[in-house]
């Protein structure tokens, strides 16, 4: 049987090595492929299988699904510490073993966390001969490679998640990209079809194979026509960053734009029920329509003022904020775990959507008043940002144009460019 194969010509060691040298097309002759295959078959062939870690898994049973029946090998992973941390593993994380024809273990590989730069890894590998056997486990670290991946895309009417679903925004990275804007932007009311974003973000890749998502670094979303653009930043390199403007303003506000978890439960929900915003003259607050249940923030440090019953107002809790503001929270369902005269900060959970009081239907009324004087919610976007002064800024400002030089690499790259 005789194949003809076209191939390139490598030179090794010589000035042809490099990536200009000219290619060559020759004309391979290949060896007998029965010869190839006989061979193969006589050679030691192993198997590599893959399992999920399932609650309630003994190394036992972990090691029957994998197709290991190796009593030597069960009772090393049994009594060595290393290797016992294998039971570590979440439910759902994958365990790959490779044993031979004989169904005895060859070794074990299992990524025991890590973050988006490197994997804390579990190999456990056979040593010695069959006759023989002996075991080892270590526990190491791979390094990931880190890679910038960009998505991008116009919400469709479809609405918000379902447009990052299509668009491959993973679910980590979309919380992320939420959480960024949640001082500038009320997701439930303010994103409409036509909007469109694009986002960078860290991955961590090994073998070609995606690891761990990390950090979003980059955010615009064209919002109703209007630009906004984060970046994280560091300003001395911990973790302890934060997400700035492009010249320098925090992302941070000292009031979030909603109350209420932004989910994909309550988006779907939301949707039909757009709030009427010039009525909160008459209404003294915003309402807010979600799921019965629905998670309700403290939009900004403060303490406890109220929690409890009102006419009306149902279930309610009043917060207490720096400067004379007060929150309403008002038709709960149910309450969190707090108490007058306690502190809340920004993002915490404080009660649950419901229809208790006066309500139509489950739907959190929002008030949000000055002087005990019910101001409009939407006036909240007007109070200044942090800004970055002095050395941290000049360190900002090159950091910046470093990074927007990055990302416009990236958009000359992207298919699904947005434009400016
Ligand atoms: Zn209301």
């Amino acid at each position: 049987m005789l194949c003809m194969a076209a191939a390139m010509a490598m030179t090794p060691h010589s000035a042809y090595d490099g990536p200009e040298a000219p290619r060559l097309q020759v004309s391979l002759r290949l060896p007998d492929l029965r010869a190839q295959l006989t061979r193969l078959t006589d050679a030691r062939a192993t198997y590599i299988r893959e399992e999920p870690l399932q609650r309630g898994d003994t190394i036992a049973s972990l090691l029957q699904r994998l197709g290991v029946d190796d009593p030597d090998a069960h009772a090393f992973i049994r009594g060595s510490t290393a290797a016992r941390h294998l039971l570590d593993l979440e439910p759902g994380q994958i365990v790959q073993a490779e044993s031979d024809q004989d169904n005895l273990l060859v070794s074990l590989h299992a990524t025991l966390g890590g973050d988006v730069s490197a994997s804390h890894e579990l190999v456990i590998e056979r040593a010695g001969d069959l006759d023989q056997p002996f075991f080892k486990a270590h526990l190491h670290t791979v390094r990931n490679e880190l890679r910038y991946e960009m998505r991008s895309g116009t919400i469709t009417a479809n609405g918000f998640f379902k447009t990052m679903d299509a668009e491959n925004v993973p679910e980590e990275i979309v919380q992320q990209m939420v959480s960024i804007f949640s001082g500038v932007i009320d997701f439930h009311h303010d994103i409409v079809a036509d909007d469109r974003f694009r986002i960078v973000y860290e991955a961590g890749f090994r073998d070609g194979a995606l690891v761990r998502n990390g950090r979003a670094v980059a955010v615009e979303l064209v919002n109703r026509s209007q630009l906004y653009q984060a970046l994280w930043y560091s300003a001395d390199d911990t973790k302890a960053g934060d997400y700035y403007t492009f010249d320098g303003r925090s992302m941070r506000r000292p009031f979030l734009r909603s109350p209420v978890e932004f989910s994909r439960v309550s988006s779907a929900f939301g949707w039909r029920n757009h709030p009427l915003h010039h009525q909160w003259v008459q209404h003294k607050g915003i309402d807010f329509a979600a799921p019965i249940g629905t998670k309700v923030f403290a939009t900004s440090d403060g303490t406890v003022d109220f929690v409890g019953q009102q006419t009306g107002y149902g279930s309610v809790v009043i917060l207490k904020h720096d400067g004379g503001y007060s929150t309403y929270y008002a038709h709960l369902s149910g309450l969190a775990d707090i108490l007058p005269g306690q502190h809340v900060t920004q993002g915490q959970v404080i009660g649950y959507v419901g229809q208790t009081g006066w309500a139509t239907g489950p739907h959190l009324h929002y008030e949000f008043r000055f002087n005990d004087v019910p101001q409009n919610p939407l006036s909240v976007m007007l109070m200044e940002p942090v800004t970055l002064t002095g050395q941290t800024r000049q360190r900002f400002l090159s950091y910046t144009s470093d990074t927007q030089e990055r990302i416009n690499i990236l958009r000359s790259f992207s298919v699904a460019s947005i434009g400016n």
